[in-house]
């Protein structure tokens, strides 16, 4: 059989056969890319925010002004907040990079891109066997209402997180644990409302997860449902604390 390339002259063999190999190195390049990330990305996620939680806290104590700063403008990223859910990784990525370029400068970890970086060195001095102990039972919460939002998202009674209200009924010892949180909860929770009311009987469980539906007014800015949306004459579509922040 005629070899069909042979009518081609050796410039241009070289320059296909290069062109091939190129193209093979950046497709098994990309692939071998893709697969590293995606690994770690959804396998390793919860993982990663569980240790990153734990980092965090620590990180806090030194950093809080810019940790706190880069905190607000997430929680304030409804679609950001959203692609953690949905494990939406070019979200994930593209936000994570930009965090990391506003930082440059500032940054601890001498890398180039966020995902060339490590995990930051936690100073010996900043373990907390209290505080790790505490975020790991914060953590147990957030599941169960993660699981208790997720069945009411298949029920279609809510959509977001946020058009939720959770109620928790704890157990005296996990009340007074919960309790000092509770401002925090929904922010925790990425809920319009976390209520948490006490069960005195001793036969209850630790605590259940009641899943409503918001029925307050959605605030524009944040996309929370508040009570406070449409009291501030001069903000009408704002809530309590995004009238605070423009103001
Ligand atoms: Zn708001």
């Amino acid at each position: 059989m005629k070899n069909p390339l042979a009518h081609l002259s050796l410039l241009s063999k070289i320059m296909l056969s290069t062109s091939i190999a190129i193209t093979l190195h950046f497709a098994v390049t990309g692939w071998i890319v893709q697969r590293q990330f995606f690994r770690s990305a959804s396998q390793t996620l919860e993982e990663e925010v569980q240790g990153s939680f734990k980092s965090y806290e620590s990180l806090w104590q030194a950093r809080a002004d810019q940790l706190s700063a880069v905190s607000m403008v997430l929680s304030r990223m409804s679609d950001v907040r959203a692609a953690f859910g949905t494990h939406d990784h070019l979200t994930i990525r593209d936000t994570a990079e930009e965090i990391w370029r506003s930082l440059a400068g500032q940054n601890p970890l001498d890398a180039e891109s966020v995902h060339l970086a490590g995990f930051p060195k936690v100073e010996p001095e900043w373990q907390d066997a209290g505080m790790a102990k505490k975020w790991e039972r914060l953590l147990e919460i957030r599941t169960a209402v993660q699981a208790a939002l997720e069945e009411q998202r298949r029920n279609k009674v809510i959509g977001s997180s946020l058009e939720a209200v959770v109620e928790i009924q704890a157990n005296p010892e996990t009340y007074s644990f919960l309790k000092a949180y509770e401002a925090d909860l929904s922010t925790f929770f990425i809920v319009s409302a976390a209520k948490l009311t006490e069960l005195r009987r001793p036969d209850e469980p630790e605590f259940t997860v009641a899943v409503s539906k918001a029925t307050a007014k959605k605030c524009e800015r944040c996309w929370n449902y508040r009570e406070a949306v449409g009291t501030n004459a001069a903000h009408p579509t704002l809530c309590d604390r995004c009238v605070e922040a423009v103001q």
